[in-house]
This record gives C-alpha cells, sequence and structure tokens, in this order.
C-alpha cells in the first residue's frame, strides 16, 4: 500500500530543498533559468509514479548538502524516521556523513541521527560504535548520545556498561522515560544483584545492592533483595531490620515485602513482634494487604470469629473487595446449607471481580498488570508502578 504522506513529505523536503538550493544557486549565478536541476524532476515524476525509494534518491542527488541545506536534509531524515521509512532515513544520515564539507559539529549531528536510525531498525552494535565515537571525541552531543548507550545497554542487560554510561550524565535524565538516573542507577545494580544471587554468589549480590543504596537511599528494590539475602542465609533478625526500612522509604511499595517479613518473625517464633509491627503500620499505612495479614495473627492468637470482627470493622472504615473476599472466605469456614452456598456463589463473584483488575498501574503512563514491574514496560521508566489502591486494590 502507498504511504500518501510520504509522498507528501518528501515533495515538501524537495520543494524547500529546491527553494534553498535556489537562493544559493541564484546568488552565485544571479540568474533564474535553470532553478530546476534534471534531479529535481527525475524526484517529481518518482513521486508521481509512487517510488518513494527513488525519490528519496532524487532528493538526495538534487540537493547540494552544504551549511544552508543541512537542515533540510536533517529535517526529512528524521521525518522519514518517525514514519518507521528506516532505510530511507538512514540513507539520507549516511550520504551526509560522507560530505568533508560539512564541519565536525555538523558530521556529529549527522553521526547521532545515524545512530538513532540503527537505534530504530535493532542494529544496536552499529549505533552502539557510533555513539561510543560521539562521546570519545566529547562532542557536542556528548549527553544525547550517552543517553542512548544507557538506553541500549539497558535492553541488552549489559548493567555494569550501563552504569558507567549513567554515571557519565550524572544528574542529567536520560532517554525515554528511564526516570531519575540515581534511581535508574539503583535498579541497574539490583539487576547485578539478581543474577549474582542465582549464582549463589553472595558476597557480590551484598555488594551490589550497598551500591545501589549507596545511588538511591530509598531504593525499595535493593532493601527487599537485602531482606530476601539475610534471610535465605537464615539471618532473619538481620533481614527483619533491612524490611523495616521500607515503609519509610516508599510507603507505596510497603506491602511488597509483606509477606517476607511475616515469614522472617514466623521463623523467629516471634508472633508478638509481628502483631506489633503491623498494627504500627496500620496506623500510618492502611492497606487491604495489611488488614487481612493482621486478620491472619489475630487468627493465630485468637480465633476465626475474632478474626472476622476485625475484617468487618476495617471494612466499614475503608471497604475493599479484597478484605471483603477474605472477611467471606472466614464466614464460610463456619456456615452450612443454604447460607453457605449463598455465601460461595458470593464468593465467586468477588474473586471474579479481583482477577478481572490489574493489581499495579504505573504513575507516569498508566499501563496496568498484575504484578510489579521493576522497569514500565509501557514507558519504560525505572520505579513507576505502584500498588493500586483504593476499592478495587489496597
Ligand atoms: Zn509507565
Amino acid at each position: 500500500m502507498v504511504d500518501i504522506g510520504l509522498f507528501g513529505l518528501i515533495l515538501v523536503a524537495i520543494a524547500a530543498g529546491f527553494f534553498l538550493g535556489w537562493r544559493q544557486r541564484g546568488r552565485r549565478l544571479q540568474q533564474d533559468s535553470h532553478h530546476f536541476g534534471p534531479s529535481y524532476f527525475k524526484g517529481l515524476s518518482y513521486l508521481l509514479n509512487e517510488q518513494a525509494d527513488s525519490a528519496v534518491d532524487a532528493f538526495v542527488e538534487s540537493l547540494e548538502v552544504n551549511s544552508d541545506t543541512l537542515e533540510t536534509h536533517l529535517a526529512l531524515g528524521n521525518l522519514l524516521r518517525r514514519k518507521g521509512e528506516i532505510a530511507k532515513a538512514t540513507k539520507i544520515h549516511q550520504n551526509l556523513l560522507a560530505r568533508p564539507s560539512l564541519t565536525t559539529p555538523q558530521l556529529h549531528e549527522a553521526q547521532l541521527e545515524l545512530a538513532r536510525d540503527f537505534v530504530h531498525a535493532g542494529l544496536l552494535d552499529r549505533a552502539e560504535g557510533l555513539l561510543k565515537e560521539l562521546v570519545d571525541v566529547n562532542s557536542q552531543y556528548k549527553v544525547e548520545a550517552l543517553g542512548h548507550l544507557v538506553e541500549i545497554f539497558q535492553d541488552e542487560r549489559e548493567w555494569e556498561n550501563a552504569i558507567e554510561a549513567a554515571n557519565q550524565l550524572s544528574h542529567r535524565r536520560f532517554g525515554r522515560g528511564s526516570g531519575e538516573p540515581a534511581v535508574a542507577r539503583a535498579h541497574f545494580s539490583c539487576e547485578l544483584a539478581e543474577d549474582a544471587m542465582e549464582r549463589n554468589d553472595v558476597l557480590g549480590a551484598r555488594r551490589h545492592l550497598h551500591k545501589a543504596l549507596g545511588f538511591d537511599r530509598q531504593s525499595v528494590r535493593a532493601s527487599l533483595l537485602l531482606g530476601e539475602l539475610e534471610s535465605r542465609l537464615g539471618n532473619d533478625r538481620e533481614a527483619l531490620k533491612v524490611l523495616q526500612r521500607i515503609p519509610h522509604q516508599d510507603p507505596e511499595l510497603l506491602v511488597e515485602g509483606l509477606d517476607l517479613v511475616c515469614t522472617c518473625y514466623e521463623r523467629l517464633g516471634d508472633h508478638r513482634g509481628l502483631q506489633r509491627y503491623l498494627q504500627e503500620l496500620l496506623a500510618q499505612y492502611p492497606s487491604s494487604s495489611l488488614v487481612i495479614k493482621m486478620a491472619e495473627q489475630i487468627r493465630w492468637a485468637q480465633d476465626d470469629y475474632a478474626a472476622a470482627d476485625f475484617l468487618g470493622d476495617q471494612l466499614r472504615q475503608r471497604p475493599t473487595i479484597k478484605m471483603l473476599s477474605r472477611l467471606v472466605e472466614l464466614h464460610l469456614l463456619h456456615s452450612e446449607g443454604r447460607a453457605r452456598e449463598n455465601l460461595q456463589l458470593l464468593k465467586q463473584l468477588v474473586d471474579q471481580v479481583l482477577e478481572a483488575k490489574p493489581s499495579h498501574h504505573c504513575r507516569k503512563c498508566g499501563f496496568t498488570g498484575n504484578q510489579l514491574h521493576w522497569l514500565c514496560p509501557g514507558c519504560k521508566t525505572w520505579g513507576s508502578i505502584k500498588a493500586i489502591t483504593g476499592v478495587e486494590g489496597e
């Protein structure tokens, strides 16, 4: 299918290019009898015959590359890339790079654009080579080049390289979403720590996690992983110390460490300590998961009825579907006959509603899902996904 928009685009570019070329030639020759070079007409005829590839060739041929026309070449190349015409954009940028008449900064700009073409085409090795050159020669496009390099290393899961490139950006934001560089660097270190944990490299994992906290003191992911590491090693007290930092780091991620906190307290046989801790949290940061955990503790210390009473009270204060589901579950344990059948039906309905609703969402782009992604799949921002709150969530 022929893209009419693309033809329009190239036509406009040829017209603009022709105007610039004509103005320049006009100045040189002081005559206007040869405005339309043969390549221009050739380009036009290709357009009329809907041959976009040849039209781009004709454009490249017809418009001399110099300081006056550089912007036109770059603008057309970038527009073509945005429209997904990567091969044509590449042709235009490569044509610019082959012109020694351009100044060094102009050549660097063309090189950056060509690297962007390669990124879009998925030719990451080629893009990486061009971008590294721009960084090495300290080009004025170094920051942009480093931003793209971070993205490439991130996509390739080359975390050490990603940290190194991001370090050179210091406090500047880079590429796509990404978010705060310090936050991103902490996540890169956490990725390295997860790899080390998979290899049972305890020392390596600890080193990466402390580095992550060095980048970002508020890194919940680093605290969670440190807690997991210590608890795996049987250091439950140490794990608790780390995990209990999470509510202060980011209360919105508090529920993510809750299961592990409970496991550590339970393994230590410290049910009173757990109840006290849950109570303190509940007073400051009420959520469905906390209420359900607290109800479990009441159930363990007293009985199902006391737990159901507690859940009922909490539901009246802050109704959520999750708490309702747990309350119905508790009542089901002590009901029979018709009442039990009705409760089962209610439980089914409530659980269907819960299943249909996402549990997490991205604060930045609105992406929703049923698990916590540290890197938002929608906008590629680190740490922007949180648990959903309200009746349908926490
Ligand atoms: Zn997002």
